[in-house]
C-alpha cells in the first residue's frame, strides 16, 4: 500500500482534510459534512467534543467552547476550557486529530504525514506552532503550504506560461486577498492583504440585527438583552438564511415560541429579501476591495494584469462579491473548485505529489454550459423579448440549485411562456433552446406580478425548472433530461429555425414589445388568458433593476471624481432609482437611470 499523505487546511472557521482516493484528489469525511468546524469544547458533563457538536454548544455555554483558536496560533497565552487551560497548539491538535481520524476511518489507513496550510501572512512563529500542532496530533508535517498557493494548486494553471492570478479569500471570521504568480510547479506569493476580523460571521450578526429588531417591534422583547436560548436559535436561524440568500432571492425565517408572555408563545415570522440583505453587507464587501486595491498596488500590477481571480472560502458564495469584483477588475471570477473545500484540495494536490503520484488539478464536477430562460428586456435601447442572462453559469460546481426574480410584463397577464436557452449569449436566439413549457392561471394583477424561476441541475445532467408565482406559491416544473449533452449542429439548427419561426410570427403580431419612437413607455393592452399563444407575453426583466443597481455601484466608484455637487446629484437620484424599484414605477426607473447615465458620462470624459 502507498504511504498516505494527507493535506489538510487548518481553518479558522472550519478544517478540512484531502487526500488521493479512488483515483483522484478528494476531499475525505463523513459523509453528512467534510467541513468540520474548528470547534473543541466540554460538554456540561465534561466530554470533550470535536467540530459540529462543540459548535453546537458554542452559543450556550461559550465559556465551555473554543472556537477561531487559529487567531491565536503563535501566542503565549493559553485558552481556558472550564478548569482546565490549553495552548494554541493543543486545541488546534485535537482539530487535527479528528480530521486524521476522519481519512482513517474513509481510507483504512492511518495518515502519518501531512501538508497543512496557513495564511501567506503568518509569521515563523504562527508557522512553528501549526508544525508542532502537527506533531501533537501524530503527524509528521513534511509542508507547510501557504493558503493562496494551495488554492492556485487546486486550480491548477496550463503549463508554459507565468499567470498571475488574485486568491481573494473570505471565509467566516477572516478575509485576506493575494497576488501570486504561477509557473510550472513554482507559485510564487507577491503580496497579501486583509483584515483577521472580517468575515461571514459580520454577515450572521448582521442579520441578526435585523430579526431581533423585527423581533421587538412586534412583541416588544429584545432577545439580545438576557435571552441566551432564543438568541442562539436567532444566530443559527440568520446563518441559514444568509446562505439560502446566496441561492435564492428571498429567505424566510420562522422561529416558533422564540419567548413567552403571560403564557403565550411569540413567534418570529419574517422574510428577508437578497436585495436587502446586500444593503446591509454592502460596506463590508467594499471594505475588501480596498484590501484588493492595496494587494495590487503592492504587487505592481493593475486589475489588467490578471489571469484570474480565484474564489476561497465559504462566504465567497454570496453573489454581491462576484458582482463587485467584476465590476472592480473586469474579469468573471472563478468558482468551479467548491470555494470552502478549495484549499484542502490544493493541500491534497501537493500531499500526493510528495506521496509520489502525478496529479494534475482537482477534478470537480461542473456544468460545461450556462442555462437560464429567456426574457423581455431591453437590447440596444429597445423592449426585446430574447434577453438572456443564466441562472446557472458555466463551470459552477454540480449539483446546483439557483432561483432569479422575474416579472410578467403587462397588467393582469395571467399566462407566462418560460423558454430555456442553453449558451452565453446575451441574445437567446443566438443560444440552444432546450425546453419550454407555459404556466396558467396566474392572479391577474394591474401591477407587476413576481415569478420565480428555479432551476436544478444535477451531475447526471438533470435540468429541473420550476417557475413560481412569489404571491400564492403557485407553481410549475419541467425536467429536461440530457442537459449537458453536447448539441449536434443539426440539433442546434433546429433549435434556432425553430425560434426564429416563433420570434417572426410574433413580430407580425400586434407590437406587444415595440417601442415607437417617442412614444410614452405605455404598457400594453391586458392580456386575456386563454389567447393565441402569440399574444402571450414572456416574462419581463427584473434584469432592468440589476441594471440600475450597477449603475448605480459604477456611480459610487466615481464619488472620488466627482464635484461635491455632483456626489450629491448622484445620490439623490440612487434614491428615486431605489423608491422607483421599490415601487415598480418603470417609467421613473427609466428617467431617472437616464439622468444618472448623463451625469456618469460626463464625469467619466473627463
Ligand atoms: P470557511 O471559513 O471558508 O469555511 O467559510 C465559513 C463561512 O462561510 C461561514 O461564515 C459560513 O456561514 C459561510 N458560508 C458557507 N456557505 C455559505 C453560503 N452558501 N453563502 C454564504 N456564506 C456561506
Amino acid at each position: 500500500m502507498d504511504e498516505l499523505v494527507v493535506g489538510i487546511d487548518l481553518g479558522t472557521t472550519n478544517s478540512e482534510i484531502a487526500a488521493f482516493a479512488d483515483g483522484q484528489v478528494r476531499v475525505l469525511g463523513p459523509a453528512s459534512s467534510k467541513i468540520l468546524p474548528s470547534c473543541v469544547g466540554f460538554s456540561p458533563s465534561g466530554e470533550l467534543l470535536v467540530g459540529q457538536a462543540a459548535r453546537n454548544q458554542q452559543a450556550l455555554y461559550p465559556e465551555l467552547t473554543v472556537r477561531s483558536i487559529k487567531r491565536k496560533m503563535g501566542q503565549a497565552e493559553t485558552v481556558s476550557l472550564g478548569e482546565k487551560k490549553f495552548t494554541p497548539q493543543e486545541i488546534s491538535a485535537l482539530i487535527l486529530r479528528e480530521l486524521a481520524e476522519w481519512a482513517r476511518r474513509q481510507l483504512g489507513q492511518p495518515a502519518r504525514k501531512a501538508v497543512i496550510t496557513v495564511p501567506a501572512y503568518f509569521s515563523d512563529a504562527q508557522r512553528n506552532a501549526t508544525r508542532e500542532a502537527g506533531m501533537l496530533a501524530g503527524l509528521e508535517v513534511v509542508r507547510i503550504l501557504n493558503e493562496p498557493t494551495a488554492a492556485s494548486l487546486a486550480y491548477g494553471f496550463a503549463e508554459g506560461r507565468r499567470h498571475t492570478a488574485m486568491v481573494y479569500d473570505l471565509g467566516g471570521g477572516t478575509f485576506d486577498v493575494s497576488i501570486v504568480t504561477v509557473e510550472g510547479d513554482v507559485t510564487e506569493v507577491l503580496s497579501s492583504h486583509g483584515n483577521n476580523h472580517l468575515g461571514g460571521d459580520d454577515f450572521d450578526d448582521l442579520l441578526l440585527e435585523r430579526l431581533a429588531r423585527s423581533f421587538q417591534k412586534e412583541h416588544g422583547i429584545d432577545i439580545r438583552q438576557g435571552y441566551p436560548v432564543a438568541r442562539a436559535r436567532l444566530w443559527w436561524a440568520a446563518e441559514e438564511a444568509k446562505k439560502k440568500l446566496s441561492f435564492e432571492p428571498y429567505a424566510r425565517v420562522r422561529e416558533e415560541a422564540l419567548a413567552v408572555r403571560n403564557g403565550q408563545p411569540l413567534h418570529l415570522d419574517l422574510e428577508v429579501s437578497r436585495d436587502e440583505y446586500e444593503e446591509m453587507i454592502r460596506p463590508l464587501v467594499e471594505a475588501t476591495l480596498d484590501s484588493v486595491s492595496h494587494a495590487l498596488r503592492d504587487a505592481g500590477k493593475a486589475p489588467g494584469d490578471l489571469d484570474a481571480i480565484l474564489l476561497v472560502g465559504g462566504s465567497t458564495r454570496t453573489p454581491l462579491v462576484s458582482r463587485l469584483l467584476v465590476e472592480r477588475a473586469g474579469l468573471e471570477p472563478r468558482q468551479d473548485v467548491h470555494p470552502d473545500l478549495c484549499v484542502a484540495l490544493g493541500a491534497g494536490v501537493l500531499a500526493t505529489r510528495l506521496a509520489g503520484r502525478d496529479v494534475e488539478r482537482v477534478l470537480v464536477d461542473v456544468s460545461p454550459y450556462s442555462f437560464g430562460p429567456s426574457y423581455l428586456g431591453e437590447r440596444g435601447g429597445f423592449s426585446y423579448p430574447y434577453c438572456y442572462q443564466p441562472i446557472i453559469h458555466r463551470n459552477t460546481p454540480l449539483p446546483v440549485t439557483r432561483t432569479e426574480r422575474y416579472m410578467t410584463s403587462v397588467p393582469n397577464q395571467t399566462i407566462v411562456e418560460i423558454k430555456i436557452f442553453q449558451g452565453e449569449d446575451e441574445d437567446a436566439l443566438k443560444n440552444v433552446l432546450v425546453g419550454d413549457f407555459r404556466v396558467e392561471g396566474l392572479r391577474a394583477m394591474a401591477g407587476p406580478n413576481e415569478v420565480l424561476c428555479r432551476m436544478s441541475l444535477d451531475v447526471d445532467g438533470i435540468l429541473h425548472v420550476t417557475a413560481i408565482e412569489k404571491d400564492t406559491g403557485k407553481s410549475k416544473h419541467i425536467t429536461i433530461a440530457n442537459a449537458l449533452q453536447a448539441k449536434s449542429e443539426a440539433d442546434i439548427a433546429a433549435a434556432r429555425a425553430r425560434l426564429q419561426e416563433m420570434f417572426a410570427s410574433r413580430a407580425m403580431g400586434d407590437d406587444l414589445f415595440g417601442e415607437e419612437e417617442g412614444e410614452e413607455e405605455e404598457a400594453p393592452e391586458a392580456e386575456q388568458s386563454g389567447e393565441a399563444i402569440s399574444k402571450v407575453v414572456p416574462i419581463a426583466s427584473h434584469p432592468a433593476h440589476v441594471a440600475a443597481r450597477r449603475l448605480i455601484e459604477r456611480s459610487r466608484g466615481l464619488f472620488e471624481r466627482m464635484h461635491g455637487d455632483d456626489v450629491e446629484e448622484a445620490i439623490s437620484l440612487h434614491e428615486r432609482i431605489e423608491a422607483a424599484i421599490a415601487v415598480q414605477d418603470q417609467r421613473d426607473l427609466k428617467q431617472a437611470t437616464e439622468a444618472l447615465k448623463e451625469l456618469l458620462f460626463f464625469v467619466e470624459g473627463n
